[in-house]
């Protein structure tokens, strides 16, 4: 049987990581500690467990990390000292902030005080910014690692038609920006799109971030296109699974990640390499 072929983003995230840990070594050898702070409010469990794996991850890769665990009941001026005593700090090149924050909090104002140079998750609107003018700053790591995967499994964007389903924040509308500069002709789809499986038919990559179990069908993907899968749901059984119909598309598709093991590793992948450039930049 043909099928397309697996974008391994276990392995393209450890070889990213891998060249974080040499620029971070050659950093330390001019003198430079990159340092990584990492603040958590509250105790919610998903975002231990990622907090604990970027903690884990940045010190591998040769970071200097301090977190800081605040309680959810935290006040908002006590969060916003928190995020200006980082700002002030000169050893930390990257802060981030986990979200969501616990009810009560304002999350757009905590990010917006964030300096943007150590915004290592490129959320502060100077960077979103930035990313839609197309001048450098730091760019979400979710979407970074999309264009990551692509560039190093030799997809070509330049006069590609790239379909994006999903337009947040986090995730679909900086994809959009990043796919425009690498010169792709863009579509982005959301939940008032019409057609959207012909509008996904046309596309030569198809990125599906929409948190839907199975959502994007077999038949919705022109063969041979390069399919990206950002989603991560659990399925009937509590497995991880994306938003596309994996068995479905990989017979149709050229190039498709699966989940887990494909978008997922690389977004703490991109935090160390924003947080490197940051540190680079110092
Ligand atoms: P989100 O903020 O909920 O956005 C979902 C998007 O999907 C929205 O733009 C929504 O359209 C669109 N949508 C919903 N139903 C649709 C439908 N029936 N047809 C077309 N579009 C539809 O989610 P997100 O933060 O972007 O995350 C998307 C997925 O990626 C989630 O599964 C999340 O867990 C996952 N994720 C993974 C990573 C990773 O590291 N791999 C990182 C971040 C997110 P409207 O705007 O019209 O509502």
């Amino acid at each position: 049987m043909t099928g397309a072929r697996l974008i391994d983003g276990k392995a393209i995230a450890v070889a990213v990581r891998g060249e974080v840990a040499r620029t971070v070594a050659e950093l330390r050898g001019n003198g430079v500690v990159p340092g990584l702070a990492v603040v958590l409010v509250g105790e919610d469990p998903a975002s231990e467990v990622y907090v604990r794996n970027k903690d884990r991850a940045a010190r591998e890769a040769g970071f200097e990390v301090r977190t800081l665990r605040l309680p959810g009941d935290v006040g908002q001026s006590e969060l916003l000292d928190t995020v200006q005593m980082l700002n002030a700090d000169a050893g930390v090149n990257g802060i981030l902030v986990q979200l969501p924050l616990p009810p009560g909090l304002d999350e757009a104002a905590v990010v917006d005080a964030i300096d943007p140079a150590k915004d290592v998750d490129g959320l502060h609107p100077v960077n979103v910014a930035r990313l839609v003018t197309g001048r450098p700053g730091m760019v979400p790591c979710t979407p970074a690692g999309c264009i990551e995967l692509l560039d190093r499994s030799d997809v070509e964007l330049e006069g590609a038609h790239a379909v994006v389903i999903g337009r947040s924040q986090l995730v679909g509308r900086p994809l959009a920006s990043l796919l425009l500069a690498r010169n792709a002709t863009v579509t982005t789809c959301h939940s008032r799109t019409r057609d959207l499986p012909d509008v996904c038919r046309q596309a030569d990559v198809l990125i599906a971030a929409v948190g839907r179990l199975r959502f994007v069908q077999g038949d919705w993907v022109r063969p041979g296109a390069a399919v990206i899968d950002v989603g991560i749901n659990r399925t009937e059984a509590g497995k991880l699974a994306g938003d596309v119909d994996f068995e479905a598309a990989r017979r149709v598709a050229g190039a498709i990640t699966p989940v887990p093991g494909g978008v997922g590793p690389m977004t703490i992948a991109m935090l160390l390499k924003n947080t490197a450039r940051a540190a680079g930049e110092v």
